[in-house]
């Protein structure tokens, strides 16, 4: 029996080692979370979502890209130095950091002077952690994927982030997690258990559903599998799901790789349709294309109906 395993194997690698080099790298895709330390996190809890974050994202062997907000490091106006390690923790656990802005200005609704001062202040701490860390700061995410309404403030803003150094990381999985997130802490803060494994279970499937709507998009348009982007945030649900959330993406095929990998790519010098919204970049591919995309899937309506009482 030994003898046939070895014989097996003698077999088996040689044939693995011939494979075409020009083999396509099948379906990737970058993990990118936004709003660090911690979007909308109780009192309390952000270390933790820090730690089962970062556990999970090791775990899984995910290089991640998190996007600070600086804005979030501060209590009261002073700067908080444990909310400062755990954007040190974050490098230390071999993820990246990027800049996101210091307070999240959308550009749609302020000037190039405002936008730039934003971008500016949101390096404050983050530029000399990453080089203390012996890491460059490269990578700037648009608050809300606004990145200019208009062809000529695209332009200006594309200008200024490339003077301030910055590459700007694009999104193609888009989705409106922050619903279900935002529904998941109230519930958490009420200890409604119930609720929240509901609200758990219908983001995994909505996120499933929009992850194979914007793959298919892709395909479409490229005619291949590109390395997809995808978008979320570092709260209290990522923290309990992501586990999950990385097991399917493993389950369908997908490897996950660095945005300096996946950007790469050649689609990721397309130019895009400008839009004052926070359109995947797929979508602003189509429509720069002149094509009419269908919308995405939506948020259940019994979770959005719930976000919406919750924030009225
Ligand atoms: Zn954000």
């Amino acid at each position: 029996m030994r003898i046939m395993t070895g014989l097996l194997l003698l077999v088996v690698f040689p044939l693995a080692a011939q494979e075409p080099m020009d083999r396509p790298p099948g379906k990737r895709v970058v993990i990118t979370i936004d709003d660090l330390p911690c979007a909308n996190c109780a009192e309390g809890t952000w270390d933790q979502m820090t730690d089962d974050l970062l556990r999970t994202l090791t775990a899984h062997r995910v290089p991640a890209t998190g996007f600070v907000n600086e804005n979030k490091l501060y209590r009261d106006g002073v700067l908080d130095s444990a909310r400062y390690r755990m954007l040190e923790r974050w490098l230390q656990a071999g993820m990246d950091l990027g800049n996101h802005t210091y307070a999240h200005l959308g550009a749609t609704r302020t000037t190039v002077a405002e936008f730039r001062q934003d971008v500016v202040q949101g390096e404050e701490h983050l530029r000399p952690l990453m080089e203390r860390h012996g890491r460059a700061l490269r990578y700037f995410r648009h608050p809300f994927l606004q990145a200019g309404a208009t062809p000529q403030r695209r332009d200006s803003l594309n200008a200024l982030l490339a003077q301030l150094g910055y590459t700007i990381a694009p999104v193609t999985f888009d989705n409106d997690e922050y619903i279900h997130a935002y529904c998941y802490e109230h519930a958490r803060r009420a200890k409604d258990d119930s609720l929240m494994r509901h609200l758990a279970a219908d983001y995994l499937t909505y996120m499933a559903e929009a992850a194979l709507f914007h793959e298919e998009q892709a395909r479409g348009f490229f005619g291949r599998e590109i390395p997809h982007i995808l978008l979320i945030h570092a709260n209290a649900l990522n923290a309990a799901k992501l586990d999950a959330l990385l097991t399917w993406f493993e389950q369908q095929g997908y490897r996950f790789i660095s945005l300096e990998e996946a950007l790469k790519d050649e689609c990721y010098t397309r130019s895009e349709a400008t839009t004052r919204y926070g359109f995947s970049w797929i979508r602003r591919w189509q429509l720069a294309a002149g094509q009419k995309p269908p919308w995405p899937p939506e948020i259940q309506p019994e979770v959005q109906q719930r976000y919406d009482a919750l924030r009225n």
